[in-house]
Order: C-alpha cells, then structure tokens, then sequence
C-alpha cells in the first residue's frame, strides 16, 4: 500500500532530522578537533548522542512502516533526554556552564519530542484512517493479526485493512466497553516487557509467535483474559469481513442463487421517529423506556386502552432494516448490539448479548418462540409473584395473533443442513426433536437473523407493535438514554435524559414504565436512588455452542440460524448457526488449528446446550457509577450444561459428524462416545469453556413480598404511585426457555393492569 500524505510528510522530517543531527555531530567534532580545550566538556556530552539520533531518524526515515519500531525509539530518546535534562538543571549549580547546555538541552528535546510525536502520530492515524483506536492499539492489533491469522491470510485483504475493519467496528457504537477493547490492545504491546522482551509490535513474526505461545496458552488470570479477547477480536473481525470469504467458502446472502427466487414483497413504512437536539422540557401521560419486546407491547396497548398520549424514549438509534443493514457482521453487532456485544460479567467469564436500537433485541433475536412453562408460573407463585395464568394464556394468543408466530417445517434450504442433521441425529436417538415456533414472515433462510433481518422476515417489534402504537398515536424518542428519574415522595416527576452527543433533556410524565431490558432497568432505578431488593434476582439463559465437523460440505450458513431443540434434563439444546465472524469466537484452537478449521467452515453445523440459571446474579453500579453484573455460575448450573454438552456430542455422533468440539481453550475433540469423559475431566470450571447468554432476566424481581420484590403484582415498583417496571428484568427466575413470547405476553398483561389502576 503507498504512503499517506502523513507517512510522507513525517518520513521527510525524519530525514530532514537526521542530516542536522549528522551535521551537528560532524560540527561538534571539528571544534574540539580544532578549537580550544574548553570545549570538550560540550563534545562529551553532545556528540554521542547526536550520532545516535542521528542513527537512530536515519533507520526510521528509511521505511516508515517497517522501522517503527526506530521512530518510537527517536520519541523515547527525545523523552528521557528532556527528562533527564531537566534532572540535572534542577541539581546543578546556577549559572555554571553544565547548567546553561542542560537548559538548551531540556528546550530542544521537549521540541522535538512533542514534534515527532505529533507528526508520528498523524501518520500511523491517517495509516489506518484511526477514529478510535490510539496508534499504539492499531499497531499492536495488527502484530497480533499478522501471527493469530498469519499465512492463512487471504490474498487481497491486507492486515492494514484489518486494522481499519476493527477500527470502523469500534467507532460504530458508543460505550464505555469500547476502553476496555482497547487496553487489551495496549495491554498486549506492553506485556512483553515485563518478561524483558521488546514490545509485541516490534518483534519479529517469528520471535512474536514463539512468545505468544510460550507465555500466553498457559497463561491464567488477567494475562489469559487479555490474550483471549485480544486474539478472539481479531478472528472476529478478520473472519467476518468480505475480503476473508473466499477464504472460507462463506457466500452473502445476495451472493446465493436462491437469493432472486425469494419471494418479494413490498418495503415496509419506516416508523416516525423524533430526535431531541436541545435542552428541552417535554410533557407527556405516560413515558414507557425502552423500546424492544417489553416497551412495545406496553406502549402500544397503553395507548390503545387510555387513549392518552404516550411516550417511548429509546436509547439506541432507528435503523431502516432494507435501507441501514449491510449483512457484515462487525458493522451490524456495532450498530444494532449493546457495547456493541462486549458486555462482560465482572470476573469475564459470561458475554451478555442484548439489543441497542429502536425495537430492541426483537431486531437480533431468532424470533423463536415459547410460552412461559406452567411450571415456572408456579414457583413463581410461591416467591409471591402472583400471575394470573389463565388470563396469561389470552395475552399469549393475543401477542401470536399479532407477532404472528408459527411452527417451522423440515424445508431444506430454509431449514439450514446442520440442523436437519441436528434433527436426524436426535430422531435416531429418540430424543423427540422439536422445530421451533417463530414469528417469520416468507423467510427466505438468509441467517441473518442475529444481524439484523435486512429483508423484513423476521417480524420483530420494528414490523408489528411499534407501527401499531404509531396508529395509536404514540410518539418514540431514539438516541434518547434515559440517566435518571427524579422522584419526590412516592412519585416519578421527571426523566434525565442525554442524547449521544450529550445534550441532556427531561421529560415529564404522569405515569413512568420502565422496560428497558434486564440490567439496564435495574441500572436506572439504581441512579434514580430506588435500592430496595433492585439488582437483585439475576439469572440468564446460559450457552456455550459446539461446533460438529461433517465429513462433506454443510452450508449450514444458508438457511434460517435456529432451527430445532431437544429437551433434556434440566437443559434444552438448540441448534444454531453463525456466519464466519461469530463461528471464529467460538471456534475451538489458536493460530493453525483454528485457521484450518476455518478453512472447512462450511463442513460445520452448530448447536448450544442452554441452561436457565439459578438466580443468583446481581446488577451493581461500581464506585464511579458504572453498571456491573456480578454473576458466578453455580455447580449445579455447570454441571446441567455440561450434561447438555454431552447430550449434544451424542446427537451430532448419531448424526455422523467427524467430531464435536466445545468452544474450550484447550484442545478437546469428541469422535465417539468414548471421549465424552474428556468433557468432565477437562472442562472443570465455567473458564474452561466460552459462556454466552443472550438471555438476561430479573433485577427487579416481582413479587408482593417487600423483602423479595423490587414491583409488586400490578408491576408497581413498591413504595411508589406511578412508577412501573415490566421487561425481563421483573422475573423472579429465568423462564428456561428462550423468553421474548414470555416477555411481550406478560407486558400485555402488564399494561392492562396499568391501564385500569391511572
Ligand atoms: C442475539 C439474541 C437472540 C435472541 N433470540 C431469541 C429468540 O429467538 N427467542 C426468544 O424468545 N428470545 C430471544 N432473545 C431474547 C429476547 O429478544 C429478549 O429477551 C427480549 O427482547 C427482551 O425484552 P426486553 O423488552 O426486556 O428488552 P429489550 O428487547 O432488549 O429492549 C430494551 C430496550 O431498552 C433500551 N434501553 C436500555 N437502556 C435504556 C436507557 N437507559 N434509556 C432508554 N432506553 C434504554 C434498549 O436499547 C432496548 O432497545 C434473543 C436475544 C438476543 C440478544
């Protein structure tokens, strides 16, 4: 690639440097050669140092890529010059001659320190077209692409490339996780050094791979964390990005020959949003927050029933699926997943997934649908949760009717091959598999629906109940976080809100809903002062997925991700698939081996054993405010899934996969069922293994016990008149089964019940 602008500019000053630092030396040695002996105290102390600096700018100036390593050097001997410099004017005596050459000393390499900086700075950026990442973190992604990826890189998509796909990934979404992706980076460069090596950018690719090895695959604590997430962004966004492809037989959508058989249909209306620009003071009757499958249903059958004005405020931002998608993973996780799908526990070891834009995490789900188990209603009963659950029942007929929720059919190639064989598999084994229930449209299979449906088949809330409550009149407010809402006695008065480029507002409103999600409804009701049993009662939909290699070509990437379950013994197992962005997080191995198994992706087929926890997680706000989730999977949890791990293994054997392979950091491979031990004596601790849930629920648990509940059976927060919460977060345990048809059933409930108490 030719040099930037910047890359030239900065290349001339360093030559430009070098010839005066050659010059300066060369005139410094004729005057001691030549002039009076007084002056060998100033060709002692200048004259080495000149020739190193001038060595040192002429190296950089000669390949301002490929000798970083000496510009960085030429900044840092610029640094501890002034700084040592400084040192000595402090300590030597006034006036002397020392004092006098340190002081020109300390001015000019001050100079050329901030200089060089700046001017080195500029070219790295305008190198990678930076906007979020620091030069340092550019660099240090790139070295560890260049051994993780290494040969296996696809001709015509250059690591600089990579660099600016990860960087154009971060820019898209706004969070403060975005920090944390970038200290692994600086993280990783600096690491080095504590085992006396040079910084990971500077070694060579050899010496870097033979470090990387050596010191991270056993690594444990932060350095594992740190070189897991380090390794895993790049295989992300490497694999996830267009010119990777044909490196994986991986085809887009619009690139597939049934792509032009689908049947068309018109475009949808896009929704009519409001966005706040101003410090603006808004009356509304009712506020509902958020505006996913809870925020929805509510808003819209609040309006519907009082008649009165309603207000959705929403936080992430409204994106026209036909016209804002591109089906690139890395672009949509960034635009459509919040923390744009970082979100972490606090010990690391649980990646939540939820949504970040107007219709919320309806716009990446799979749509599947499940009742709430009668079971589950039951227990709740007992925590003093009281749901009516014959009435539940309409609500659920109600929200099908609307979502329009159906049973999928064995229909290669919507159906994806993997799952067929999923299907088979546990047919041969007499597991009874199940296709699920989803709420699609003419799906045509894309598998996209994680990323978002570009084609308008998956129904989320963006098709249905959120055009309906525009019929009603209601109004919805994007890029609208809510900060806070202020109280006064038993009453919600106001919502603190702030748009993304900071501009606060408020709202005020006679009735508040919140319905913001789990965890970022207990967030708020924690900044709004409201703690009693708030944040607590947390539990997830846990999964690790497994991928089974085929001995013949899958393509489980065409066709719809999920497809069939089986139901276990306190676990389901569902099928899933990804395209080759995410499928590289959870592809098992490093460096080859997981290059080589990207290469015969399309021999995979995916599923995830999927656990709903105990409810034993918490949703804090750290010393500085910020949210965090304290959840450690309990035995009993972790050992269900692993039973799930097995009962899958066996599943995909009976299928006639090759192998099945956890998504573990070390090398486990399942060819028969003899191996199946090797789950039990290696995956030991939940670390072991990659753990997702894209299933969050409770924080503020419903029930009319006050030592238990957060709301009360009207969904009241207690001790408050008009204050509501309905949305995951209000489930006093998870519902083990995929939630969304729970959630919108229980929110049109809700908001009937909130409807005949205003
Ligand atoms: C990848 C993925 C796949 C899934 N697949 C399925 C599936 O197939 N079937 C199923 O049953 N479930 C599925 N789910 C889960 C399901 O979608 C969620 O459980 C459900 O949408 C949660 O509903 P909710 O209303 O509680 O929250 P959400 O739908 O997440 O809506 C909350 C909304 O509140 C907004 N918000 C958050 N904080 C603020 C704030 N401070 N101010 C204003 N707005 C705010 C968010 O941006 C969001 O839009 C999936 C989830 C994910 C992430």
């Amino acid at each position: 690639m030719n040099n930037t602008k910047q890359e030239i500019i900065f290349k001339n000053y360093l030559f430009i440097l070098s010839i005066i630092f050659l010059l300066g030396c060369i005139l410094i040695s004729y005057f001691f050669i030549f002039a009076a002996a007084q002056q060998v105290l100033l060709f002692v102390l200048t004259s080495p140092l000149l020739l190193i600096l001038f060595i040192l700018s002429k190296l950089a100036s000669g390949g301002i890529r490929k000798n970083n390593s000496f510009s960085c050097l030429l900044i840092f001997s610029f640094l501890v010059v002034g700084i040592y410099s400084l040192v000595r004017v402090i300590t030597s005596a006034a006036n002397s001659q020392i004092s006098l050459i340190y002081i020109l000393y300390f001015l000019i390499s001050s100079v050329l320190f901030l200089l060089t900086l700046i001017l080195w700075r500029k070219s790295v950026i305008s190198r990678f077209d930076l906007k979020t990442l620091s030069p340092t973190e550019a660099l240090s992604y790139k070295a560890l692409a260049e051994v993780v990826i290494g040969d296996y890189k696809t001709e015509g998509y250059s690591f600089d490339t990579t660099v600016k796909d990860f960087d154009k990934y971060l820019s898209i979404f706004d969070s403060s996780k975005k920090s944390s992706a970038k200290m692994v980076y600086l993280a990783a460069q600096f690491l080095p050094l504590i085992f006396f090596n040079l910084p990971l950018s500077w070694m060579g690719i050899e010496e870097r791979k033979d470090f990387i090895q050596k010191r991270f695959f056993k690594a444990t604590g932060l350095v594992l964390t740190i070189m897991r997430s380090a390794k895993q962004l790049v295989y992300f966004v490497y694999y996830g990005n267009k010119p990777s492809f044909k490196s994986t037989g991986y085809k887009l959508f619009e690139d597939r020959e049934r792509f032009n058989k689908m049947p068309k249909e018109p475009d949808p209306e896009p929704l009519d949003i409001k966005y706040i620009t101003n410090a603006a003071e808004i009356q509304t009757d009712i506020c509902v927050i958020g505006s996913g499958a809870a925020g929805a249903v509510e808003a819209y059958n609040l309006a519907k029933n009082t008649g009165k004005k309603v207000t959705i405020l929403e936080k992430g931002k409204y994106y026209i699926p036909q016209k804002d998608f591109t089906n690139i993973e890395s672009e949509m996780i960034g635009m459509l997943y919040k923390d744009g799908a970082l979100e972490l526990t606090q010990d690391f070891d649980l990646a939540i997934l939820q949504g970040n834009c107007v219709g919320g995490s309806t716009v990446i789900n799979n749509g599947i649908c499940f009742r709430t188990p009668a079971s589950v209603l039951n227990n709740w009963e007992k925590i003093g949760a009281k749901i009516d659950s014959d009435k539940l029942e309409k609500y659920f007929d109600s929200v099908e009717n609307i979502i329009g929720s159906v049973s999928l059919v064995r229909n290669p190639p919507i159906t994806n091959e993997g799952a067929n064989r999923f299907y088979k598999g546990a047919e041969n084994l007499n597991l009874n598999p199940e296709w699920f229930k989803t709420n699609f449209g003419t799906c045509g299979g894309s598998g996209y629906c994680n990323i978002g449906c570009k084609y308008n088949r998956k129904l989320s809330m963006l098709l249905n109940y959120l055009p309906l409550a525009q019929k009603e009149g209601v109004e919805i407010i994007a890029d609208c976080e809510v900060l806070k809402i202020q109280t006064r006695g038993k009453n919600a008065e106001k919502i603190i809100c702030k748009n993304s480029s900071g501009t606060k507002f408020t709202i005020s409103a006679k009735q508040v809903v919140v319905a913001a999600g789990a965890i970022a409804s207990s967030s708020i009701l924690l900044k709004s002062g409201i703690k009693k049993n708030v944040g607590t009662r947390l539990s997830f939909n846990i999964t690790t997925p497994m991928m089974a290699e085929f001995p013949d070509v899958v393509n489980s990437f065409d066709g719809v991700q999920m497809c069939c379950y089986i139901k276990g013994n306190g676990f389901l197992v569902e099928t899933t698939f990804n395209p080759p962005g995410t499928s590289a997080l959870i592809m098992q191995g490093w460096f080859e081996k997981l290059n080589e198994r990207m290469k015969i992706y399309t021999h995979f087929a995916t599923a995830a054993p999927v656990v709903g926890s105990e409810p034993n997680g918490a949703v804090k706000l750290d010393l500085f405010g910020n949210t965090t989730v304290d959840y450690k999977m309990t035995n009993g949890d972790f050992q269900k899934l692993k039973e799930g791990m097995k009962t899958l293994c066996k599943i995909f054997l009976a299928a006639n996969a090759d192998c099945v392979l956890p998504s573990s950091y070390d090398e486990i491979v399942i060819k028969s069922e003899k191996d199946l031990g090797l789950i039990d004596n290696m995956v030991k601790k939940p670390e072991d293994i990659s753990l997702s849930t894209a299933h969050p629920q409770g924080g503020n648990p419903l029930s009319d016990n006050k030592e238990i509940g957060a709301v009360d059976s009207n969904f009241r927060v207690h001790g408050f008149n008009n204050l509501y919460v309905c949305d995951a977060s209000v489930f006093p345990t998870g519902v083990m089964v995929n939630p969304q048809l729970s959630i919108m059933g229980i929110a049109n409930y809700a908001a009937d019940i909130i409807s005949s108490t205003i």
